[in-house]
């Protein structure tokens, strides 16, 4: 074992000696260590020979401390417990853009794959449970400076099982995706990858009915400074998402309209306004070229002057925003319960030097996710040692429902004040609403803006005037107001859904239902911050029934290279992981525990008194178990109906000892 597989039993404890032991396996290529039953993955940015299916037989059926840490061991343990013992797993994988999350959730569901089921069914749902990988990526990944494949957007996918532990299905949720890349991508990134793979791997005949040309230059929404990427195959790719599609369910005229519209999105992007002087002096916006435009209208089915008459106002700026496509795996419709494993792989804390309203939202559902981490294991934690009668040291951490509530509370958090300002009638400005947050939030303990009536931070430089900061648990936040009220609005003017909606191309009627005249609904539609609050509660209390296995990714340098393992950064992430405080919690409690009967069961060949039958409680046949092998005393505690082993140690050594029965 090169350093020490899990946190737990480093000795002494310190963030030093935490990173130290880190870096000491990532430079012998071992990416994976435990945390009890946390696994911590840092990104070897080249592949390694340890994903073979040779090491999934190797991981198969085997306790969790029986060999080196792996994310197999993980996913093994996860199928097993939902499998055998009927309990619904949630897999959250965190960590910051590039530091390996969906590469990780990738494994996992590889990895399920290949144990769960066979026969010809059942490996028709594991394809298309795989194959929605491709297309989600097309559609939703794209070259950012951190990771040549980000994901711009969160995913939660519930991948439903059988009595058997056959795989059903699969239901998969988004969350919040980059929109706005459609139209702009910052310097050195690109579009969202389907727009290259597009041009690049579709045959001159499908290009040509689509009215486009190969060429990237000719596109003004795809950033030709970094138009190509090393080692990124668009052509290749393009067929690979071709063929997932078709796996996955779409039928050809389906593809065939979501091509259509890839491409009327280009067109889209081509169409530039110029201002034309009206007699009434005001300026209107007149379309310069209408050639894109005619395309773009034969592409959709839709008039040509009904689209032009609805790009005229001079609300035009704001326009066709949403051409996000949800993309759901066919959902399996019986009415018995499933058993249900849940993959979740969503981006991590983000602190970047300017901070705004997606950074916020983000890092809110950052806080739900470790409220809940606390919930589940600090809390199930202590909550398991008082049932099951056991002496437990309280141990201080800290609970921040109180940075949650600051956000999300319905009367005065930040998310309730932007809504607010966002329907009130009057001038509203990202100004005014910093002017509320300043008034009702001035006192909160974890709030600072420099205007707060609290005079407290007037003097302080670092926080300008058009911001405010939080302290979230992993640390303080500065975000900019500017965008904020536009964001939350999040609208689409209603002529353009109704252009939309008007259009002979059933794809583009379903994305626009809200254009439906006859639907016309003068409520004003959600917020963008409200939209994303249900969706995450919706999600939180998803995640409360069933039963967590965490993946903390690191990501090792900002270069992507292998072999590089740049200390400060990887100290960064260890602290926004929290994972010193994980550590700290699993060392103060016992790292294992198990229910009497399969202990016994597992270990009675140990034993001459218990071996081949113990005829009695169990319990007690357990304690002549441990008697019998001399484990002492305070490595081990006995609960109502466990035993509760505090250090993994023991568990080596029981294992190691039935090996050699
Ligand atoms: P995230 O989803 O956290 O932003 P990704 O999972 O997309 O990050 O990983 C970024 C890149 O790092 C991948 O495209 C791949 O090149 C590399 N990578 C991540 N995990 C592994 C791994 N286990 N083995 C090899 N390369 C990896
Ligand atoms: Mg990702």
């Amino acid at each position: 074992m090169i350093g020490v597989g899990d946190m737990v039993l480093l000795e002494p404890l310190s963030e030093d000696s935490f990173l130290e032991n880190l870096k000491k396996r990532f430079d012998h290529n071992e990416i994976y260590t435990y945390i009890g039953s946390v696994v911590i993955s840092m990104n070897p940015y080249r592949s390694l020979p340890i994903f073979t299916p040779e090491k999934v037989e190797e991981y198969r059926n085997r306790n969790f401390y029986e060999l080196s840490p792996h994310i197999y061991a993980l996913a093994d343990e996860a199928y097993r417990s939902l499998r055998d013992q009927d309990k619904d797993q949630c897999i959250l994988i965190t960590g910051e853009s590039g530091a390996g999350k969906t590469e990780a959730s990738k494994l996992v569901m590889s990895y399920v794959a290949a144990v769960c089921g066979k026969g010809q069914e059942v490996n028709k749902v594991k394809e298309q449970l795989l194959q929605s990988n491709p297309v989600l990526e097309a559609f939703g990944n794209a070259k950012t400076v951190r990771n040549d494949n980000s994901s711009r957007f969160g995913k939660y996918m519930d991948i439903e099982f059988d009595f058997k532990g056959d795989p059903l299905g699969g239901v998969i949720s988004n969350y919040l995706l980059e929109k706005s890349r459609v139209v702009k991508q910052p310097r050195g990134e690109r579009n969202f990858h389907v727009f290259y793979q597009l041009l690049s791997g579709a045959s001159d005949d499908t290009l040509k009915k689509l009215k486009l040309h190969r060429d990237f230059s000719k596109y003004n929404y795809l950033s030709l400074d970094s138009a190509i990427v090393n080692g990124l195959d668009d052509a290749a790719n393009f067929r690979t998402v071709r063929n997932a599609m078709q796996i996955v369910g779409f039928m050809e005229d389906e593809v065939q309209s979501v091509l259509e519209l890839v491409a009327a999105v280009l067109k889209l992007g081509n169409i530039e306004f110029k201002p034309e002087s009206r007699c009434n002096g005001t300026d209107e916006s007149r379309i310069k070229d209408k050639n894109d435009l005619k395309e773009m209208c034969e592409l959709l089915g839709i008039e040509q002057s009904v689209l032009e008459r609805a790009f005229s106002y001079r609300t035009v700026e704001a326009k066709m925003e949403k051409v996000s496509t949800t993309l759901n795996v066919a959902q399996a419709q019986a009415k018995t319960r499933h058993k249900v494993m849940g993959v979740l792989d969503i981006y991590g804390f983000e602190i970047f030097e300017d901070n705004s309203f997606e950074q916020f939202i983000i890092n809110y559902c950052n806080e739900k996710l470790q409220q809940i981490f606390i919930e589940l294991t600090l809390h199930e934690e202590q909550e398991e040692y008082i049932r099951e009668g056991i002496e437990w040291t309280n141990i201080e951490y800290f609970n921040n429902a109180i940075i949650c509530d600051l956000i999300e509370n319905n009367q005065n958090g930040i998310l309730a004040m932007l809504d607010e300002e966002c329907l009130r009638p009057g001038t509203v400005t990202d100004e005014t609403f910093l002017d509320k947050l300043n008034t009702i939030c001035a006192e909160h303990q974890h709030f600072e803006s420099r205007l707060s009536k609290n005079s407290k931070f007037l003097n302080d430089h670092s926080l300008p005037h058009n911001c405010f900061r939080i302290q979230h648990y992993a640390g303080k936040v500065l975000y900019r107001v500017e965008g904020f009220v536009d964001k939350n609005n999040d609208l689409l003017y209603r002529d353009l859904s109704q252009a939309m909606y008007k259009a002979n191309h059933s794809l583009i009627k379903q994305l626009f239902p809200e254009g439906n005249p006859s639907k016309v609904n003068l409520k004003r539609p959600p917020t963008a911050g409200f939209q994303f609050k249900a969706s995450v509660g919706t999600l939180m209390k998803n995640l409360q029934t069933k039963n967590p296995n965490y993946i903390r990714c690191i990501k090792p340098n900002d270069k992507k290279a292998s072999h590089i393992f740049t200390e400060s950064l990887v100290r960064h992430q260890v602290r926004y992981l929290g994972l010193m405080e994980n550590v700290r919690v699993r060392r103060a409690g016992y790292a294992f525990r198990q229910a009497y009967e399969p202990c016994l069961e597992r270990y009675k060949m140990l034993c001459k008194r218990t071996w081949p039958h113990w005829r009695g409680p169990e319990r007690e046949g357990v304690e002549v178990l441990m008697t019998d092998l001399q484990v002492p005393a305070d490595e081990f505690s006995y609960g109502r109906s466990k035993i509760f082993i505090r250090n993994p140690r023991t568990l080596f050594f029981l294992e190691e000892r039935r090996r050699q029965c």
